[in-house]
């Protein structure tokens, strides 16, 4: 075989959060950065994850917000949604953001290819539009994971996932969505805070596993307060078309009528097909690539980050990930990636804000721990009448009185979260939190005012 004609000192498979970030940051400290993409610039959580969610979330949210308005005075013609006029804007701005993102790539001096790459061998990549070849001193794998719809149930060529969710020809009246993660929850309540009915099928027996019980629990009861009919213990066994609509026959022999079902049941890593075996590229036994604390794999020279090392799933992270590696290894700046204390939002209604250890990791890894927790109903429900409450829990450590974890259910959690994340990381203690003045009338006011334990587990007394 010919030697490949160009060479670089970095090839990125992959232009999403991770592999963007680190080509653009080791293209500054003078490499020659070449980074592939196989469909847009951006990657996920630009094109088909967290931001256009978010514009999802934030249409789903006018519901409310228009029903709120008349406890406060005011009165319109009943609203009317466009679901068109929503999926158009927010393309736009998808497409705007793909273009700024391009720029930047083009301004510190990266070389975009829209292509698949694969790996030849560990020095070795080959554009697959092309067939071009070219040699690497350093490759980075930021390929991130893709919807998988498990295993193959009659009609499953009828699911849908996130993906296609984001492209709708029309707002579903009725909608199943399968999954308890963030995404299932999040989508279940963006269709829900637009209008559609929806049904939650999940087959655990609470939503969002691996977060505080307490959490889980008071999020389920506020969704199923705004209609959504959340079904545990239950698997879709097969999606029926009847007609243009469907029915979904769950495993616990319930049938559930819904006009779209989606699927958001799990995000393995993209791993398949590029070539990892044949570079001797290992894999963990999460189904992710195996890191260092710097990020490289196996073979030296070969990296990873993002999603596809199935870490901490979140942009934050990935980004982190990509400039650490670019640091490391062309800035002369060795860096690890703290994955302790991340701070993470769920964008479900009403939003979930978490830091730190759930009560359960806590009294498992520290045991005298100290739980301070509230429940209320928040200010602007008194007026617009909304059933609903808020949730603030902290977790001490009864020992050292550090706070070791933050748990938040309701309005502004995630921007609450973001500032608490902060004083958990930098070790704060529930006297820190004390003496710090509240911000009156605010719901966060009271992260700073629970003076009582509403629980104390001591190790002893459990004895
Ligand atoms: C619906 C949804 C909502 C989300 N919401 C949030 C949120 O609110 N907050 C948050 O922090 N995170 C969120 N995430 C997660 C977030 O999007 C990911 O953690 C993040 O995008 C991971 O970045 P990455 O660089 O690892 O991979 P990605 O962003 O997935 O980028 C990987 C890129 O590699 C490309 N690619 C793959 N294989 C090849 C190949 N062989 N050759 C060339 N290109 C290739 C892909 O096309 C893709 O563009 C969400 C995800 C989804 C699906």
């Amino acid at each position: 075989m010919s030697e490949p004609e160009r060479r670089v000192d970095l090839f990125v498979i992959g232009a999403g959060s991770g592999g963007v970030r680190a080509a653009r940051i080791a293209a500054g400290y003078g490499a020659r950065v070449m980074v592939a993409e196989e469909y847009r610039v951006g990657g996920t959580c630009v094109i088909r994850g967290c931001v256009p969610k978010k514009l999802l979330v934030y249409a789903a949210r006018f519901g409310d917000a228009f029903e709120d308005a008349a406890g406060f005075g005011w009165t319109a013609a009943a609203p009317v949604f466009d679901w068109a006029t929503l999926i158009a804007n927010k393309d736009r701005e998808i497409a705007r953001l793909e273009a700024a993102y391009m720029a930047t790539l083009g301004k510190a001096g990266v070389e975009i290819v829209k292509s698949r790459a694969v790996l030849e061998d560990a020095k070795t990549v080959r554009l697959e539009a092309t067939g071009e070849r070219i040699r690497a001193e350093h490759v980075l794998i930021a390929t991130g994971a893709t919807p998988s719809l498990g295993p193959t149930i009659p009609g499953i060529e009828h699911v849908i996932s996130s993906n296609e969710a984001l492209h709708l020809e029309a707002l579903p009246a009725r909608v199943l969505v399968q999954g308890g993660s963030y995404i299932a929850v999040e989508f279940a309540s963006i269709f829900a805070g637009l209008g559609s009915q929806v049904s939650l099928v999940y087959r655990g027996e609470n939503i969002l596993r691996g977060f505080d019980d307490e959490v889980r629990q008071h999020l389920r009861a506020e969704l199923e307060k705004r209609g959504i009919h959340v079904i545990t213990g239950n698997t879709v066994a097969a999606v029926e078309p009847c007609g243009k609509h469907f029915t979904a026959h769950l495993s616990g022999g319930l049938q559930v009528a819904a006009d779209a079902v989606m699927f958001a049941i799990g995000r393995p890593p993209n791993v398949r097909g590029l070539g990892l075996e044949t570079a001797g590229v290992r894999i963990a036994a999460n189904g992710g690539i195996a890191v260092d604390d710097y990020s490289q794999t196996s073979v030296p020279g070969i990296f990873a980050v993002g999603d596809v090392t199935n870490r901490i799933n979140l942009t934050p992270v990935a980004i982190r990930e990509g400039h650490a590696f670019a640091d490391t290894v062309f800035g002369g700046k060795p860096t690890r990636v703290d994955h302790a204390n991340v701070p993470t939002a769920v964008f479900s209604e009403p939003e979930v804000g978490t830091v730190g250890l759930t009560e359960a990791q806590a009294l498992a890894e520290i045991g005298d721990v100290d739980v301070y927790r509230t429940s209320f109903r928040p200010m602007k429900a008194t007026l617009s009448g909304r059933d609903t409450t808020i949730l603030l829990k902290l977790l001490v450590d009864a020992a050292t009185d550090r706070v070791v974890g933050c748990h938040i259910v309701g309005e502004g959690a995630g921007e609450m979260i973001q500032l608490v994340g902060i004083a958990v990381r930098m070790g704060a203690t529930k006297a820190d939190f004390d003496t710090t003045m509240a911000v009156h009338p605010t719901a966060a006011e009271e992260l700073v005012t629970m003076r009582q334990p509403s629980m104390r587990h001591r190790r002893k007394a459990a004895e």
